[in-house]
């Protein structure tokens, strides 16, 4: 049987169903929405957009989100054409009427003969057939349960506890410093593995106070705040008590700064390496509920951290995802059972374009798969391929926490093309790369999925 079954009408199956049905596949669509409802979705509509109405910069030369919009356009995306009809202005950004924009994408699909949209829930893992499973972030209870049987307790999150992640190389090393607590590790590359950022006492306590003060937002109804073992919120914790944070992630014990031998830190913020390519950074233990602004402004206190950019800021909230680097294979498939692929949210990445964008990429990876038609591996210098290479191998298993597409994702640039080049300049040469490794690879598919 070639009919490829897809779970859940989001950003993400919309897309898969999209790039199936054009290469001739039968497609059946389960999605769950009337019938079965979320916290945040409204309408029974597929490809609802929950929260805000915007598919970020437009700007496939020096944006990476914007970027991965040029790809998915090459690529005949569904939710990039229904985007373009229904923009809103928005200067650089990709704004749209979210009510005209899921119609678009329900009766695209439900027009197409070879597309069937089911309404249920899917409770438990198919044994036998095509699928991809797509649920997002608020996955059925039922469907999560099943999952956690299959994958282990350690393997599916339902919460995001994010803390923020930092561009290496904009933290500035003549004030930190690389060590692991008391200096653990085999190797001389473990023993550095951590990046530390000094405070005096003056600095912590402004710090606290800044902590303090900071605007944070609030729960949505119907998220609930059992997770909060062992993930407390920063701010929270300083609530508790102004030293709990000195006895907690930031103790100054095991560490010796370079720059100061004599002078011992009074606090010490850690950052840990977060992708292979050591270009990524998060700060070790700083989930928190503050608005992103304030989380700006409040990191950008930390010795070392003042002109540092952020890859993404930290946060906490209902969020079913894999720990992918353990459980999917490059091609996106649950190694335990490689006829079940993923795609969007639930495999680790982070916001409705990457969604789509996995989406995108599991629909072509079926086709070709159902088809016989092997694919060469999706490009790892393209968008689509950097965060794919970083969901199931390149991030941290351990600390693994969902991904906002962005430039320190990319293998750095070498020779002439790398090199202290402009931020401006490597964005653009970034992008160049991209965008010919992306085509390469849709050329190889031309025949099964027209452009
Ligand atoms: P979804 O778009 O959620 O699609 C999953 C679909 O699966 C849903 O239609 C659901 O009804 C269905 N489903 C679930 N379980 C089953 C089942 N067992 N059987 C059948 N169907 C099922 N990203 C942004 O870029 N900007 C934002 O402003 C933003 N705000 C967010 C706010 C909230 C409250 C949440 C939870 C997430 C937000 N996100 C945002 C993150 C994320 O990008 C979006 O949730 C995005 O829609 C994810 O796409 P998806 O296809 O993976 O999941």
């Amino acid at each position: 049987d070639k009919t490829l079954h897809i779970v859940g009408g989001g950003m993400a199956g919309s897309e898969a169903a999209w790039q199936a049905a054009r290469a001739g596949l039968d497609v059946v669509i389960h999605e769950m929405r009337p019938k079965v409802e979320t916290f945040a979705h409204q309408t029974g509509n597929l490809a609802e957009m929950v929260c805000s109405n915007s598919f970020r910069s437009d700007d496939h030369e020096q944006n990476a989100v914007g970027l991965l919009h040029w790809e998915m356009r090459q690529a005949g995306s569904l939710l990039m054409q229904a985007a373009t009809a229904h923009r809103l202005p928005a200067g650089g950004a990709l704004a749209v009427d979210r009510d005209a924009f899921s119609a678009h994408v329900t009766e695209t699909l439900r027009a197409l003969p070879n597309v069937t949209v089911s309404s249920e829930e899917i409770t438990a893992l198919p044994d036998q057939g095509h699928w991809i499973i797509a649920t997002g972030p608020l996955t059925s209870d039922a469907l999560g349960r099943a999952l956690q049987a299959e994958t282990g307790t350690e393997a599916l999150a339902f919460f995001d506890a994010i803390a923020p992640i930092v561009h290496h190389d904009s933290i500035d090393m003549g004030k930190a410093w690389l060590q692991s607590r008391y200096d653990k590790g085999e190797t001389e590359a473990e023993q550095k593995a951590y990046i530390n950022c000094p405070m005096t006492r003056d600095d912590y306590e402004a710090f606290i106070d800044a902590l303090l003060a900071a605007e944070k937002t609030q729960f949505h109804e119907g998220e609930t705040a059992g997770y909060f073992d062992g993930c407390l919120p920063i701010e929270v914790m300083a609530e508790r008590g102004r030293e709990t944070l000195r006895h907690g992630p930031m103790k100054p014990v095991g560490l010796t700064n370079p720059h100061q031998p004599d002078q011992k830190p009074y606090a010490v913020v850690q950052l840990r390496r977060d992708n292979a390519l050591g270009t990524l950074y998060n700060i070790v233990g700083f989930q928190t509920k503050m608005k992103y602004g304030a989380q700006t402004e409040v990191f950008r206190r930390i010795p070392g951290l003042e002109n540092a950019q952020f890859a993404r800021l930290g946060g906490i909230h209902r969020n079913t995802f894999l720990n992918s680097p353990t459980l999917l294979d490059a091609q996106m498939r649950l190694r335990s059972r490689p006829h079940l692929r993923f795609a969007g949210q639930i495999t680790g990445v982070e916001g409705y374009v990457e969604s789509a964008a996995m989406g995108l990429v599991a629909g072509r990876l079926a086709v070709a798969e159902i088809l016989g038609q092997p694919l060469p591996p999706v490009p790892q210098d393209s968008a689509h391929g950097a965060l794919i290479h970083h969901i199931t191998g390149g991030a941290e298993a351990k600390s693994f926490q969902p991904m906002n597409v962005n430039f320190g994702l990319f293998q750095p640039l070498t020779g002439l093309r790398g090199g202290r080049r402009g931020r401006k300049d490597r964005y653009k040469a970034y992008t160049d790369r991209a965008k010919a490794a992306w085509a390469d690879w849709l050329a190889a598919q031309e025949e099964v999925i027209p452009a």
